[in-house]
C-alpha cells in the first residue's frame, strides 16, 4: 500500500505527518515505513540539498525538475519499492503529484512535459491513495512566515502567484483523479485535520 501526502506550502504536512504516523501504526496490521521527498536515501538527499541551496540562483527550471525526478527515481529503487515488495505500507510526503503542481504549473514548464518525464523515472510506479493538504495560498504562506523551520530555502522566495498556480494545479489533479485523490480541508485545527486523513485512509483501506 503506497500512500502520499501532498499540499502546498504551509498545509502542515510535516505535522500532520509526524501526529499521525503513531496513530496509524496503532491500528495498522502491516509494517508503516515514512518518507520524504526529495530524499530518503543519502543520493535523493544530496540531491535535496542542491535543489534548496539558496546559493543556486542559476538554477534553470528544467534542471530543476530533472533533479526532483533523479531524486525520485533513487528514491524508488532504494527504498519505495523495495518496501512495498515486502508487503508493508509506504506513507511518502510528497511524490510525482508535487512535480506536476510546483515544476508543471508554478515554473510553468507544462504538466504534460514533467508528466513524461517522471514516467521514465517512475516506471509507472503510482500511489494507490493521495491525500492532498488544501490550504489558500494566502494562509499557507502566513503559516510559513509565523514558524519558518528551513531558513532561507531557495523555494521561500517565490510570489504568491506561484503559490496560487501551484494550489489550482493540485485542485485540477484532485478533479481528474478523483478516486485516487482526496482532499483535506487543511484550514482547520490540526488535530481535526489530522482526524480526517486517519479517517480517509481507513475509510479507503481498512484494516
Ligand atoms: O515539502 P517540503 O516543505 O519539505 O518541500 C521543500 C520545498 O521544496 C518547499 O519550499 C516546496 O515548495 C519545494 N518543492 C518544489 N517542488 C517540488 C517539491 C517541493 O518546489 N516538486
Ligand atoms: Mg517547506
Amino acid at each position: 500500500l503506497f500512500i502520499t501526502f501532498e499540499g502546498p506550502d504551509g498545509a502542515g504536512k510535516t505535522s500532520v505527518l509526524a501526529q499521525l504516523l503513531p496513530l496509524l501504526k496503532q491500528q495498522a496490521q502491516k509494517q508503516i515505513i515514512e518518507t520524504r521527498e526529495p530524499g530518503g536515501n543519502p543520493i535523493s538527499e544530496a540531491i535535496r540539498r542542491i535543489i534548496l541551496d539558496p546559493k543556486n540562483t542559476a538554477m534553470d527550471k528544467r534542471t530543476e525538475a530533472l533533479l526532483y525526478a533523479a531524486a525520485r527515481r533513487q528514491h524508488i529503487v532504494e527504498k519505495i519499492r523495495p518496501v512495498l515488495a515486502a508487503d508493508k505500507i509506504v506513507l511518502c510526503d510528497r511524490f510525482v503529484d508535487s512535480s506536476l503542481a510546483y515544476q508543471g504549473s508554478g515554473r510553468q514548464i507544462g504538466i504534460s512535459a514533467v508528466a513524461k518525464m517522471n514516467e521514465f523515472a517512475t516506471e509507472q510506479l503510482t500511489p494507490d491513495l493521495t491525500l492532498y493538504l488544501d490550504v489558500p495560498s494566502k494562509l499557507g504562506l502566513t503559516r510559513i512566515a509565523a514558524h519558518r523551520q528551513e531558513q532561507n530555502d531557495r523555494l521561500d522566495q517565490e510570489a504568491l502567484s506561484f503559490h496560487q498556480k501551484v494550489r489550482q494545479a493540485y485542485l485540477d489533479l484532485a478533479k481528474s483523479h478523483p478516486d485516487r485523490i482526496k482532499i483535506i480541508d487543511a484550514t482547520q485545527a490540526l488535530t481535526t485535520v489530522i482526524a480526517d486523513c486517519q479517517q480517509m485512509i481507513i475509510r479507503t483501506y481498512p484494516a
